[in-house]
């Protein structure tokens, strides 16, 4: 039995922690919120608008299911979803996407889905220390120097630390400063994001089994995502530019209310509003794209998820790998009977090619959907064409493969590239 300090009790702290308590190791996780399963926490914070909703894809679902997470649990935090909604000048495209593992990816309340993670753990008697923050960490001593609320500092002790503390990782920092060697390179989006909440999603006409896409038509200014969650409402990620007219900095009301008809004309007016009203009120987030040369430090650290690998959410991979990296880490500490180094050192060989090809597919897409592109439209359309013409040799739509298998990404990033060819191919024939 290991004794192992989880920094970060996000969505893949929390996973992390209730499969290795269920493999006996004594687990301790420092998060700098308040604890989701009490009220009035200040577990959300009120800053990211991030914490509403996420969709969840079958590679997902399979992580958390294999911990014995009870489906019928998991399904109440979501909605299925069936398709995507393309909005283009005021009008839907719809694509419906067929389940290839008769599982449906969910379109999930993330707030939701922390409490239910966070009730497993506490059953497997995880011990959290809420509202403490990781300051540093020391990579030979395995020990993480924490400070509470009332500014009281400790140090804890491990045979593990492992970084599950996103994107802004402190156990990332100490590996960059105390590790020979190691490569990081962080950028950020040229758009940011906001989010903005409507309630009542079916009285405005969205379907609660599609994700909704925004913004194809418009010049490469705006890429929009939305989503119900299963209170009803639906939760809008707004992608702008920093600076300009319209962008995230922009706090003439006039210029949004242009903004916000021209892509959500569709809506009633009293809508528009709330959206401007939210728009002008709340602050911008980035969009940060980090990658590491390793996600270890012999047998003492690992870093997971967005710690180890956070993109822009064009893909809608960020969660979902975070949640595989914790399967394919408990499943290689199985395969070496609980040895950390040699599983550690395992999990870099195969989780760092998987990361590359999921950031660079998140990349593509958002360049994608940034830019004026309605050949996207055509692209799929022939891809589908092909596919059914030619099944042997014309690889299937990513996208299907995406959402709907844990296929991984490496390979799903060959099929991108070989439709790249043939696509290039049948435009000069
Ligand atoms: C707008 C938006 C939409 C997204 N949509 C999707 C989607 O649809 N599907 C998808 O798969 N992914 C999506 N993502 C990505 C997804 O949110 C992340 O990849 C996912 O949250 C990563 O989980 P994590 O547990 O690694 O990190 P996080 O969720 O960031 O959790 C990290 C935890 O560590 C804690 N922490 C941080 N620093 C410290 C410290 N020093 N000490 C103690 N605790 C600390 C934080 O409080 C937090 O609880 C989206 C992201 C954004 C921004």
């Amino acid at each position: 039995m290991h004794k192992i300090i989880i920094v970060g009790g996000g969505l893949a702290g929390s996973l992390s922690a209730i499969y290795l308590a269920q493999r006996g190791h004594d687990v301790h996780v420092v998060e700098k919120r308040g604890d989701p399963l009490q009220e009035n926490s200040a577990s959300a914070d009120p800053l990211s608008s991030r914490a509403i909703g996420v969709s969840m894809t079958v590679r997902g679902i399979k992580a958390v299911l294999a911990a014995g997470i009870s489906k019928q649990e998991l399904e109440q935090c979501g909605e299925p979803i069936v398709g995507m909604a393309f909005s283009v000048r005021g009008q839907y495209k719809v694509r419906e996407l067929t389940p290839l593992e008769g599982l449906f990816p969910l379109s999930l309340d993330r707030t939701a889905f922390q409490r239910l993670l966070n009730k497993y753990a506490a059953m497997h008697k995880v011990k959290y220390y809420f509202e403490h923050k990781c300051l540093d960490v020391d990579l030979e001593q395995k020990s993480v120097l924490i400070q509470g609320q009332d500014g009281t500092l400790q140090h804890l002790h491990g045979d593990l630390i492992i970084g599950a503390d996103g994107a802004h990782s402190a156990v990332r920092r100490a590996m960059q400063s105390g590790m020979r060697r190691f490569e990081f390179r962080q950028s950020f989006f040229r758009h940011g994001y906001k989010t903005l909440v409507l309630p009542n999603a079916a009285e405005l006409g969205f379907r609660k089994d599609l994700l909704y896409f925004f913004g194809m038509d418009s010049q490469g200014q705006f890429a929009g995502r939305a989503a119900t969650i299963p209170d009803g409402s639906i939760s809008f990620a707004i992608c702008l530019p920093y600076s300009g007219a319209p962008s995230l900095s922009s706090h003439n009301r006039d210029v949004m209310a242009g903004f916000f008809s021209r892509y959500f004309g569709s809506l009633p007016p009293a809508s528009r509003l709330e959206m401007l009203n939210q728009f002008i009120a709340l602050p911008s987030n980035d969009l940060i794209n980090v990658r590491s040369s390793t996600f270890h430090y012999k047998g003492n650290v690992l870093l997971i998820g967005d710690a180890a690998h956070a993109t822009a959410p064009f893909l809608g991979q960020g969660m979902n790998m975070a949640l595989e990296d914790v399967y394919v880490m408990v499943s290689l500490l199985e395969k070496h009977g609980e040895a950390l180094a040699p599983a550690l050192a395992d999990f870099t060989r195969q989780r760092k090619v998987q990361a590359d090809a999921m950031q660079d597919m998140a990349i593509a897409n958002y360049e994608a959907l940034s830019n004026p592109n309605l050949i996207f439209f055509l692209q799929t359309r022939y891809t589908r064409y092909m596919h059914k013409k030619f099944p042997r040799v014309y690889p299937p739509d990513m996208a299907e493969k995406l959402y709907f298998t844990s296929v991984p990404y490496d390979q799903l990033q060959q099929i991108q590239k070989k439709q790249n060819v043939w696509y290039k191919l049948g435009r000069v024939n």
